[in-house]
């Protein structure tokens, strides 16, 4: 039988202190709610966090539901257009793709209980629930997503939302908006103990590693992803080849789709063409509830990169650190928040700022591992579930005024 994953359960994880404080939060919410809205629920990291936050609040006392908006393929299509041009990509959106949003959302917020003294609505999807607000409730708008150069036209369409809630919530302070409601900075955050990250015996994460036939007598570079442009799989496969002119290593390419992204299956094919008939790289189509598996081959990589060219937060750094391992990303959005440059892993500009410090590191054990270690402890002190709570909690009390 499992055992219910309760907020003691992390008292000799969290910085000290962590706990009691979560305690002292709660009490001053007790009898209070709270729902949260997105748009999947599997796949990418709103997902990922709501899995574990959502029965934390409840296992606290605080009545949390979770609900999620049904689209249309068109719905998806538009959405995805948003989140590519707020991360400012050009993008064509037509009439159409603006009206099926709002038929979208209005269609759903017709099923959808609202009542609860706080929600959180998280990134664009639903964000046009908020003519739904009950008037008593507080409403926070949470952006996961890299805003800080977004596409006018769409930013434009959707601020007309987001100035109608009662504060905004993002992940860097260069993501803020001019905005009359209050924001505020949330970094997300990993749990450790979730089957993403909580540790592993050696003969698991081998038999993960034979099954998918991954060498263990070599080095492995990994990158999880989802396959999306943003997290430039392609330049991952660029810098590995570069590496492998001189260093003997292999490469795992692991991600898989999420219900809200309809653009996966063509850039993984994009990453297949690329990735040739080389041996040793490993191209990883998985299911959405891998973790089991994901937490093996992180455990197992030597170094974990996260190449991404734009990224909100980037979990997959975190979980990286997590196990003690120097990653190497992309020197972007909360990228940049993670990695401790030359401390904790690199931050890289490019595809041969990437291949060099692979090499370096393959090169230089001590370093490796020193990097690691330091990597470990800088995610337990600031990017915990624990610290993720307290944030809400007080957030919550801020809103409510109490
Ligand atoms: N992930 C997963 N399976 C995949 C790809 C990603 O479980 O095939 C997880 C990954 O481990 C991380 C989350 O999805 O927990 C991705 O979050 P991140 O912030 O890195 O990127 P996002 O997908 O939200 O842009």
């Amino acid at each position: 039988m499992k055992t219910e994953i309760t907020i003691d359960s992390y008292r000799d994880i969290a910085p000290k202190g962590t706990i009691d404080l979560i305690y002292n939060l709660v009490n001053r919410l007790k009898g209070r709610s709270l729902l949260h809205v997105n748009s999947t629920k599997l796949g990418g990291g709103v997902a990922e966090m709501l899995l574990r936050l959502v029965p934390l609040f409840n296992n606290l006392g605080i009545q949390t539901r979770w609900e999620i908006i049904q689209g249309t393929p068109l719905f998806y299509q538009t959405t995805k257009s948003f989140h590519n041009a707020l991360q400012g990509q050009p993008q064509i959106i037509t009439d159409e793709m603006f009206n099926e949003y709002k038929k979208v959302n209005q269609k759903n917020a017709r099923n959808i209980s609202f009542d609860s003294d706080v929600a959180i609505i998280h990134d664009p999807q639903p964000a046009a629930f908020i003519y739904k607000k009950p008037k008593k409730a507080k409403w926070l708008w949470r952006c996961h997503i890299d805003v800080s150069r977004p596409n006018r036209k769409v930013w434009n369409f959707l601020r007309e939302y987001v100035a109608r809630y009662d504060g905004a919530i993002f992940s860097l302070p260069s993501f803020a908006q001019k905005l009359a409601i209050p924001q505020f900075l949330v970094y997300p955050s990993i749990d450790p103990l979730s089957d993403k990250n909580k540790e592993l015996p050696r003969a698991q994460i081998n038999s993960v590693l034979d099954k998918y036939a991954i060498p263990r007598d070599k080095p492995i570079i990994l990158q999880v992803s989802r396959f999306d442009r943003f997290k430039d799989p392609l330049g991952v496969i660029k810098a590995y080849e570069l590496v492998k002119k001189h260093n003997e290593c292999c490469l795992v390419l692991a991600g898989g789709g999420a219900t809200d992204d309809p653009e996966g299956l063509q850039v993984l094919n994009e990453v297949k063409e690329a990735a040739g008939n080389d041996k040793d790289i490993f191209v990883l189509d998985l299911p959405p509830d891998a973790n089991l598996e994901i937490n093996a081959f992180q455990r197992a990589a030597t170094i974990i990169l996260q190449k991404s060219v734009k990224e909100g937060f980037g979990l997959t750094v975190a979980e990286g650190m997590w196990k003690g391992k120097p990653v190497i990303g992309g020197a972007v959005g909360g990228i940049n928040v993670q990695i401790v440059y030359g401390r904790t892993g690199y931050t890289v500009n490019s595809i041969e700022g990437c291949a060099y410090r692979i090499r370096y590191l393959l090169n230089n054990p001590l370093a490796l591992n020193e990097l690691g270690e330091n990597a470990k402890e800088y995610i337990r002190r600031n990017f915990l579930i624990t610290r993720h709570l307290c944030d809400y909690l007080a957030l919550m009390i801020k809103m409510l005024n109490i």
